[in-house]
């Protein structure tokens, strides 16, 4: 194993999702126990399947702060539990601010209280907002174009304020755009309604819907379709365990992409889709979806001289593999 976290227990807030329960996956297979607080809203009792289960909303704070005096000795906390689907942010502003914002405030809060201060936060690439250069260095402007990445940089602020004033340690990591599944074929992505360009080209190419619809082939790519960096959901999990690892090492507070460097178009997914399924994924041209950026990858430099992360399961045709096997077994194929 790449870790060790023998006897370690870690309190993984979202931890029925689909980063949550990878996260939750390798915290087990490294020795540790994820104790998993989750709603069960958006995800699912059965991939919780590696430590216990609090059901607990995270905006509700009493019941968070009950939930913490049940781990009295948890010092180290992830935090995943977000509404995330880019669109319905746009139509849906309130549900967006109240669980993510409100829910990071609630937790913060039940986590002093509680004497937990080391975190671990999952934000994302969408708090940098439309930009002319690439790749994204952590030092860049964040000015979200998103709703989603609005409430993301929100919470990066109160994590920064809580650091400073109540000594709150943490990494936020920046994720790119998760993908692919675990090998074990157990966990994968499974949000509903789906909203992510692999699962539902995936979707498409097996007849489980109709035709994908690609959001905007006349942005300012060589193909004309958005560009993104897809990252291996085990590669984000493992920057977790190398976060933790270094708490350990006196790490206090740093902000960090975690991506490949490397961005394809959606179109080019939609090609490795084919050569790895061998089916056609059908799909016809819409209009542009609200919130969407033309161009994001990362700089991975920092995380590399921070964590020590470099990506080891994120080849693009790995991540299609991955998840296509997960998905055939869902679906019986
Ligand atoms: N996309 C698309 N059709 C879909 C879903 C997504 O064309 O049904 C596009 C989306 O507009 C973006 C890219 O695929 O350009 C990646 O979107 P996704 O929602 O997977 O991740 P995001 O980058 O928004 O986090």
């Amino acid at each position: 194993m790449e870790f060790n976290l023998k006897d370690q227990d870690v309190i993984v807030v979202g931890g029925a999702g689909y980063i949550g329960s990878h996260v939750c996956k390798m915290i087990a297979d490294c020795g540790g126990r994820p104790i998993t607080f989750d709603n069960l809203s958006c995800g699912h009792a059965h991939a919780v399947k590696w430590g216990p289960l609090e059901q607990v909303d995270v905006r509700d704070t009493p019941a968070l702060c009950a939930a913490f005096e049940r781990w009295p000795a948890i010092k180290t906390v992830v935090h995943l539990a977000s509404s995330i689907e880019v669109g319905i942010g746009e139509t849906q502003p309130a549900e967006f601010y109240e669980n993510n914002v409100l829910g990071a405030l609630s937790l913060l809060n039940a986590m002093r209280k509680a004497g937990a201060d080391r975190l671990i936060f999952s934000s994302t690439c969408a708090t940098y907002g439309e930009r002319d250069t690439m790749p994204i260095r952590e030092a860049d402007p964040q000015l979200p174009f998103s709703v989603y990445g609005k409430t993301k940089l929100a919470i990066e602020h109160m994590i920064q304020s809580y650091h400073k004033a109540y000594g709150l340690n943490y990494v936020t990591l920046r994720y790119f755009n998760a993908s692919g599944a675990d090998g074990s074929g157990e966990i994968g992505e499974e949000h509903d309604p789906e909203t992510h360009l692999i699962p539902i080209a995936l979707m498409a190419a097996a007849g489980k819907r109709g035709p994908l619809t690609l959001f905007g082939m006349d942005y300012d790519t060589p193909d004309g379709t958005c560009v993104r960096d897809y990252i291996h959901v085990n590669d984000i999990a493992r920057a977790h365990l190398m976060a933790m690892e270094k708490f350990s090492g006196g790490l206090a507070n740093a902000q960090i992409n975690i991506g490949t460097g490397k961005g394809y178009s959606n179109l080019e997914i939609l090609e490795m889709i084919e050569a790895v399924t061998g089916l056609k994924v059908p799909y016809t041209k819409g209009p542009r979806r609200d919130g969407d950026l033309t161009e994001l990858y990362a700089h991975c430099g920092h995380a590399k001289a921070v964590l020590g992360f470099t990506p080891t399961h994120s080849d693009l045709e790995n991540i299609i593999k991955s998840a296509w096997g997960f998905h055939k077994r869902v679906w019986g194929l």
